[in-house]
């Protein structure tokens, strides 16, 4: 490896990288989670557990996880799948955008690769929705590619490892950390290499009181010896956020609700919910709603009362959310997308987005109420 590329991070030597290598692999080998993504070498499978994982915690993927493989084990099945199905299988999980880039990927496997998962980077690169940490990640854990990676978990774990005191997150930084985690792969069993990795980062190397005591390369860590762990990495700028009001309507015609799908370029593309706008603010009064709604989808409704409110957060918007109760009075719900009458029985047949589950959950608690 050449010199390091920032000035302010201690580049090891080839004894360092040896030995740091050979006491993270002893460790691994009896501290690695039994996760079920670990017991397979299945690039899609592999594919599948690394795009749940992002941004996703572990314990919340591993029952997604088994439940998706078991409906769609493999390229085709996932290719052939209705897009609401999918959505479906991935309810809760968030970020619904990569279950819909995943059934394009697998689309693309089938259309250009046989549907079999492919091996070489600039043709997993090309999948959607994949970028050069999945790609390294599945190759090397399911090829043994020689492949680096670099994520949240990687990257606090090399700042500190490296004694790097800039912000990693910049193109310089970003640079730096690439440029270790190559150096540092080994020439074989790289995939479990790279899974040591993340797991020492996910475990013990913690963004707030990693413990040093029980990490296995404590002795080769700058950052411990000098006891910096709290100041490296910098931490990431804050996030300004921006609070919003919005109000979504129950609106109920006989026994039915009103459901409407979001369309594309809208949030939550493919995902149902109930019709909902923006508010000025909270406290609306009913006459104000019913007016908006009409306006919104061209139905008018008697407004009756708040059925339940829901704080949620989307991008940098702090989203406050007001369901209000209404009575279908005219009119054909109208816009550049399908609308659903449907009973609030089949509610859960629906892929919800997330405050629309949450109404659900609400509506469902509150007639299981009045029936008893
Ligand atoms: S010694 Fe502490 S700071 Fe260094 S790698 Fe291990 S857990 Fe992280």
């Amino acid at each position: 490896m050449d010199a390091p590329l920032a000035a302010n991070a201690i580049w090891p030597d080839a004894n360092w990288k040896r030995r740091l290598r050979r006491r993270l692999l002893g460790w691994f080998a009896h501290a690695a989670r039994d996760l079920p993504w670990r017991r397979t070498r299945d690039g899609y499978a592999v594919w599948v557990s690394e795009i749940m994982l992002q941004q996703t915690q572990v314990v919340t993927v591993v029952p997604y996880y088994e439940r998706f493989l078991q409906r769609f084990p493999d390229v085709s099945s996932l290719a052939a799948a209705r897009e609401e199905e999918v959505l479906k299988y991935w309810e809760g999980l968030g970020y619904y955008r990569r279950a819909r880039q995943m059934l394009r990927a697998a689309q693309q496997i089938v259309a250009l690769h046989d549907g079999v998962f492919p091996q070489d980077m600039a043709a997993v690169l090309a999948l959607p929705g994949v970028g050069r940490y999945t790609a390294g990640a599945i190759l090397s854990i399911a090829l043994d590619q020689r492949q680096p990676i670099l994520e949240a978990n990687t990257i606090r774990l090399f700042s500190r490892l490296l004694y790097f005191t800039d912000d990693p997150h910049s193109t310089r930084g970003q640079q730096t950390l690439w440029a270790f985690a190559e150096d540092l792969l080994p020439r074989k069993a790289t995939g479990q290499f790279n899974q040591a990795l993340m797991e020492l980062g996910a475990t013990l190397c913690l963004p707030v009181a990693p413990k040093c005591s029980q990490c296995p390369v404590a002795p080769l860590c700058p950052t411990n010896q000098h006891g910096r762990q709290s100041e490296i990495p910098l931490p990431k700028r804050k996030q300004q956020y921006e609070e919003i009001h919005e109000a979504s309507i129950l609106l109920r015609k006989g026994p039915h609700v009103l459901l409407r799908k979001c369309p594309e370029g809208e949030r939550w593309a493919g995902l149902w919910g109930f019709p909902r706008f923006r508010v000025p603010g909270p406290g609306q009064d009913a006459e104000k709603i019913s007016l908006a709604l009409h306006e919104a989808i061209g139905v008018r409704a008697q407004v009756r009362e708040v059925v339940t409110k829901v704080r949620h957060q989307v991008t940098r918007y702090r989203i406050r959310l007001t369901c209000y109760e209404a009575d279908w009075v005219s009119g054909e719900a109208q816009g550049n997308t399908e609308f659903s009458w449907t009973t609030t029985n089949q509610l859960v047949d629906f892929p919800l987005h997330v405050s629309a589950r949450k109404i659900a959950q609400a509506v469902c608690r509150r007639e299981a109420k009045h029936r008893s």
